[in-house]
């Protein structure tokens, strides 16, 4: 039998270790954390329950191909359902709507003012599904590293796509010139930092991202999102796959321009391929001890980060729904001081998670469980004075726009920084999602999944192709099994 060694166990390392059982490889996976899933996680404190990392389930359809390549049926193992509203939305002037699926409740919803672009929003969602099915696949499904893709049938019913003038716009161009409500052009802005890019920067082929939210759907797994990764172990214990926790990877052994092994607290462990999911621009620097290709990678631009505020609420809030946002005022601003100068913004944009509202086991009764995150800068380092007033800042916001009064509310409290997040998963700069897509050629630089230096050496995860995010790490380790 051949064997497969996993450095990481993300999602990305754990949906390719499951691909490799499948395909008959004795897999084990080494992690240095005491748990599974990387940035996905979870914690528990005085009855609260919190998934640490992600919070948003879409695409469920490419974890269902996950598990029916090991022969397995997802909802057997992670019930799943669908939403039906994506997000509620609130803007600085008081303004406020959730975004349902069905057409006539999101009219309703929707007010008089942000009713006149409806039928725009209609349009721009459908053609959001043609870009899809059309070019935005082909960058996701495929490795962007071999002929084989350019050649394909898929590519050249693409290429017209990606070469049309509104395709090579900003995302934000693309949307002023589909909506006449701020408000929306807005909305659809923000889908640029589902990948941790700007919109004022990120190409407009980034539109295909309201597509998989609004026409397939947002969903909620059974058990909130940590559900996914004991769905994922339960599936990879079945196919013998072997799980070393607490055990960090220190070197990949490299014989004749071969990966043959990895060295663990002194231990040499040999495979006939090893596959790292851990940051890329951080293998070369510690795994393979390549100055060259680290600095290489050092030199793409990160994703932002994030700073995020679990709070235990001692009350229920019913105007807010699972996902919130609260607009900042000045988006630009907000994206110039990101990524132009370094900054958390003064004025950011508001995500507010509750899982607790569709499962409230994760809260006690009559409380909910807040994940209050904004973005920021990848490599910040924040103080605890700069923290707290961070969290003044974002207290105020949030009593403004929803007008209740929160602070007293706050009875658990715990703080994820972009320190945090590098340290947690050595996640360079503690970026969310790897480089940024901040140019055209974003997608065509981000690392290949295979190793051009030495065989049998594969990269996972979110800082390689096709990029960060859930759907498109196991994306990654597709391809990876496909190249394979
Ligand atoms: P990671 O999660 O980065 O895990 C890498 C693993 O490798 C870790 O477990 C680490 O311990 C291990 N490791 C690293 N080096 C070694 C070594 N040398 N030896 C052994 N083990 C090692 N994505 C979404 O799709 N939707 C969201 O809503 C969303 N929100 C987010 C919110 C936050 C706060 C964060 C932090 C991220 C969010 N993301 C979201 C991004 C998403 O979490 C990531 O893109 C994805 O989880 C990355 O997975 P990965 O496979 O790259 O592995």
């Amino acid at each position: 039998m051949p064997k497969a060694i996993v450095i990481g166990a993300g999602i990305g390392g754990l949906a390719v270790a499951i691909r490799l059982a499948a395909k008959g490889y004795a897999v084990q996976v080494f992690d240095k954390n005491n748990h599974l899933g990387g940035k996905l996680n979870e914690f528990k404190e005085n009855g609260f329950r919190f998934d640490t990392g992600p919070s948003l389930f879409t695409m469920p359809a490419y974890f269902e191909d996950l598990f029916t390549a090991a022969g397995k049926n997802l909802v057997d193992y992670l019930p799943y359902k669908l939403l039906d509203a994506s997000c509620t939305y609130f803007y600085p002037d008081h303004a406020s709507f959730k975004f349902y699926r069905d057409e006539l409740k999101l009219k309703e919803a929707l007010g008089a003012e942000l009713q006149t672009d409806l039928p725009a929003v209609k349009s721009y969602l459908n053609s959001a599904k043609k870009l899809y099915d059309t070019a935005g696949k082909l960058f996701v499904e495929k490795s962007l590293h071999q002929r084989s893709t350019y050649f394909s049938k898929q590519a050249l019913k693409a290429l017209p796509h990606l070469l049309s003038p509104k395709n090579l716009s900003t995302l934000h161009r693309k949307n002023k010139a589909n909506f006449k409500n701020k408000k929306w052009v807005q909305l659809f802005d923000r889908y640029a930092t589902y990948n941790g890019s700007s919109p004022y920067k990120t190409p407009a082929m980034m539109a295909v991202i309201p597509h998989l939210e609004h026409n397939i759907g947002t969903f909620f797994p059974q058990g909130g999102m940590y559900g996914i990764v004991k769905a994922m172990e339960t599936l990879a214990l079945e196919l013998g796959v072997e799980f070393q926790l607490n055990q960090q990877v220190e070197e990949i052994i490299i014989k004749n321009k071969n990966a043959v092994g990895v060295v663990v607290a002194n231990t040499k462990y040999m495979a006939d391929k090893v596959i790292s999911n851990m940051d890329i621009a951080l293998t070369y620097k510690y795994l393979l001890k390549n100055e060259k290709y680290f600095l290489k990678e050092d030199k793409k631009e990160r994703s932002s980060s994030g700073l995020v505020f679990y709070w235990g609420m001692k009350d229920v809030f019913p105007q807010l729904s699972l996902h919130n946002i609260l607009f900042s005022e000045a988006y630009k601003l907000e994206f110039n001081e990101i990524f132009s100068h370094g900054k958390v913004p003064l004025d950011p944009t508001i995500y507010i998670n509750i899982s607790s509202k569709e499962s409230p086991d994760d809260a006690p009764p009559k409380n909910e469980n807040w994940f209050v995150m904004i973005n920021t800068p990848a490599g910040i380092d924040l103080n605890d004075v700069q923290i707290a007033q961070i969290k003044e800042k974002i207290i105020l916001a949030i009593e403004r726009g929803l007008k209740v009064e929160i602070s007293s509310k706050i009875i658990v409290e715990k703080i994820l920084t972009p320190k945090d997040i590098q340290i947690n998963t050595l996640g360079y700069k503690g970026a969310l999602y790897g480089t940024a897509s901040n140019s055209l050629l974003s997608s065509f630089k981000r690392h290949s999944n295979f190793s051009k230096l030495y065989k049998n050496l594969y990269f996972v995860g979110g800082t390689v192709h096709p990029g960060g995010g859930i759907p498109l790490c196991l994306n990654s380790a597709k391809i990876v099994a496909d190249t394979l």
